[in-house]
Formats: structure tokens, sequence, C-alpha cells
């Protein structure tokens, strides 16, 4: 059943200038991109994003990341989305990455490993909610 999941291109793929390699992988592993969105985030933004993740000594690190440059934002859907996305994004240490992984190819370390995934229905719920309004998703 086709599915929808939330993704960003983070600030370190933007940065090496990978954004349309990284959206040529998506492209080509049958997601269709309901919405995209370049945008600069807060600390702020990035603290509410990863509240889960509040108590994780990398936390603040991993914030100051997030807000350190433009990153895009995304809203993908085919069939089993969530599950696929994160196989192509790999492992979340790009060294642990599997061969052909997207983390693999563009990412350099552990924080900045280029692009996020949800990992989970309610996850994808609240992420798309979170940086997208309705309107944006028709
Ligand atoms: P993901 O689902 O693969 O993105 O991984 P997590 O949800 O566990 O972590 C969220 C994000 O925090 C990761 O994508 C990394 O950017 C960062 N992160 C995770 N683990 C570490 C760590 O051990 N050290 C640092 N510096 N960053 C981490």
């Amino acid at each position: 059943m086709s599915q929808r999941t939330f993704s960003i291109i983070k600030p370190d793929a933007v940065r090496n200038g990978y954004t349309g390699a990284i959206l040529a992988e998506i492209q080509k592993a049958g997601f269709r991109l309901v919405s995209i969105k370049k945008q600069s985030i807060s600390v702020k933004q990035a603290e509410g994003f990863y509240a889960v993740h509040a108590a994780r000594p990398f936390f603040k690190d991993l914030c100051a990341f997030m807000a350190s440059g433009p990153l895009y934002l995304l809203v993908l859907e085919k069939d089993n989305a969530i599950a696929d996305l994160c196989k192509l994004m790999g492992a979340t240490n790009p060294a642990n990455a599997d061969e052909g992984a997207i983390r693999k190819k563009f990412a350099g370390s552990i924080q900045e490993n280029a692009i996020h995934g949800s990992d989970g229905d309610e996850t994808a719920a609240f992420e798309i909610g979170y940086w997208f309004a309705g309107y944006e998703l028709v």
C-alpha cells in the first residue's frame, strides 16, 4: 500500500553539492516526490524536530549541525516507503552502511550523514506535520 515518509537532505550533503545526485537515487528507487522545499532552520527548530534525542550526548552538536546551512525537506511516497527509504539510506554510521547506500556514497561521518528518513509510521506523521502544512502536500 502506498505510504508517505519524510526525509531531509542534510546540510553537509547540500554544502558538498550532492543534492541532485541524492534526489536521483531517491527517484531511481521509485519514490514519488510529493513535496520539496529548501530551508535554513534555526537551532530551536532542530531541537523541536529531534526532541526524542534530547537526552543523547550528541544532541547539542546535532542541532547545531542541522542549523549550519540550508537543507532540503522532502515528503516521499511509494509502497513500503518508510522501510525502503531506511534501506536506501544505509546505517546511521556511513562506515557501516551497505555498498550502494546513500550514506555510503555521500556521507562523511556518523553525525554529518547526508540524509534523514523517518523510522516508523508515527514518526513519519509527526515529522511531515512538523515541517509541512496540509496545503503543501496536495
Ligand atoms: P538515524 O535514524 O539513522 O538518522 O539515526 P538516529 O535517529 O539514531 O540519530 C539521529 C541523527 O543523530 C543521526 O542521523 C546522526 O546525524 C546523529 N547521530 C546519531 N548517532 C550519533 C552519534 O553517536 N554521534 C553523533 N555525533 N551524532 C549521532
